[in-house]
């Protein structure tokens, strides 16, 4: 099929839902390393990397070779037999979770399926129903997962279901209580315990969040954030889930997940997108009480697949071998000052946030007021892919820019990165000129 056949058959085959970046729709047929290519045969610098999954570069030699080996030894058998793949993977798993306290793993295929399985296994463990979310959240699109994310737009009718509420995430560009760090003495926090105290039952299953939000506009707490509300949490009886499908294998640098820079040691950690670079998977993976109280028999027909699970495995391999956490923690610096260089010189720019490899930049029409500009972001888009560059989009109002590069790019990648964005905002400029 041609370009055209492509983008009419989508429109003809596919749920309009299916909705996709750019108003001519890119359509992608090739790509390697961090380069994407599309069907005229233009070449795209990826700094999304098909949203923070192709953690360590498109067609990564490395994992392709293992993935080919298992693909022609065994493609798939179900989680009623044992596999040397999944098991070889879940025992790499419980020594790298932090302090090698979460132990025990369960695999499915994607974040959405990782965060149910999560919070049934909180509803097991404490017999309690109700879960804390944080607003500006993204879990998932099953009802359960929809019902937690903390965001209008991603919530199809019927997301409303009982048994969640939703907390005040630390978002201090636009501080909830219009206070400003360090001296709000973190509020938003500490107002956790009034939320549960006024709007659940004050026994609690658990409480999700994502260390750095993701959809939700790469927000980045605090560093004393999640050690208040763990605390909370705790007291209340409930479990901390952490939703690392973004956040975790290095992205955030240093560290393989975000959490960890927040010193709390979460009794779940959920997963995705980047642990099988581009192959789909999901992890619960749990303290051995929680795991444990899972009673009776569950099952996930693709769970564990032996395929994913040995990508999955040579990613954490490469990261290892290549030391990509910390090219991630010192391009990640690298790229933040360019970015903060792009807010001195475009005004547009109101705020940089993000850790690692996992940086946002928030886009508004001024800067006292911080009216979110959404239509501008929708140009930067534009202007970006005209430049050559794929980056993401996000946030409730639609005005933050995602940036999120494979781990393994390099400084010349982010000189490249920069020059294409700066390229980027002066066109926008000249077009609002206009
Ligand atoms: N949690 C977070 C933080 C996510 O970003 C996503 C996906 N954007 C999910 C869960 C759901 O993952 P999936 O799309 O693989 O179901």
């Amino acid at each position: 099929m041609n370009r055209d056949e492509i983008l009419l058959a989508q429109k003809e085959f596919l749920f309009p839902a299916v909705f996709h970046y750019y108003a001519e729709p890119l359509v992608v047929t090739h790509a390697r390393d961090q380069y994407v290519w599309d069907a005229n045969g233009r070449q795209y610098l990826d700094f999304f990397a098909g949203i923070l999954t192709v953690s360590v570069g498109h067609g990564n030699e490395f994992v392709n070779g293992r993935i080919h080996e298992q693909v022609d030894r065994l493609v798939h058998i179900s989680t009623l037999y044992a596999t040397e793949p999944q098991v070889a993977l879940a025992k790499k798993m419980a020594s790298i979770t932090p302090g090698g306290a979460l132990r025990k793993s369960f695999f499915t295929n994607s974040g959405t399926e990782a965060n149910e399985m999560a919070i049934m296994a909180a509803r097991c463990y404490t017999g309690a129903s109700e879960i804390v979310a944080l607003r500006y959240s993204y879990h998932g699109r099953t009802s359960q997962a929809m019902a937690a994310t903390g965001q209008y737009n991603w919530r199809l009718p019927g997301a409303a279901l009982p048994g969640v509420v939703h907390a005040h995430n630390a978002y201090c560009y636009r501080c909830p209580f219009q206070l400003t760090y360090p001296s709000c003495d973190v509020a938003c926090a500490r107002n956790l315990e009034e939320t549960i105290l006024t709007t659940t039952s004050g026994r609690i299953a658990g409480f999700i969040a994502e260390p750095i939000q993701g959809a939700g506009g790469f927000i980045t707490p605090p560093k004393e954030y999640f050690q208040i509300v763990s605390g909370i949490v705790k007291r209340h009886g409930g479990i901390f889930i952490s939703d690392e499908v973004q956040t975790g294998w290095g992205r955030t640098g240093d560290k393989w997940f975000g959490i960890e820079h927040y010193g709390v040691t979460p009794d779940v950690i959920t997963s995705a997108k980047g642990l099988a670079n581009g192959m789909p998977i999901g992890l619960t993976v749990a303290k051995p009480e929680v795991a444990d109280a899972v009673k009776g028999v569950t099952l996930s027909t693709f769970g564990g697949n032996p395929v994913a699970t040995t990508a999955a495995k040579a990613v954490l391999d490469y990261i290892e071998e290549k030391d990509l956490r910390t090219n991630a923690a010192v391009t990640g610096e690298y790229l933040r000052q360019q970015l903060e260089d792009l807010a001195r010189k475009h005004s547009l720019i109101g705020d940089v946030r993000g850790m690692g490899l996992m940086q946002g930049v928030e886009l508004v029409l001024d800067r006292k007021t911080k009216q979110p500009a959404a239509k501008e972001t929708n140009l930067i888009m534009e202007a970006a892919k005209e430049e050559g560059l794929l980056i993401g989009k996000g946030g409730l109002f639609g005005n933050l820019l995602r940036i999120a590069p494979p781990l393994n790019i390099g400084k010349s990648d982010i000189d490249e990165f920069a020059r294409m964005l700066d390229g980027a905002f002066t066109r926008c400029t000249a077009m609002t000129a206009v």
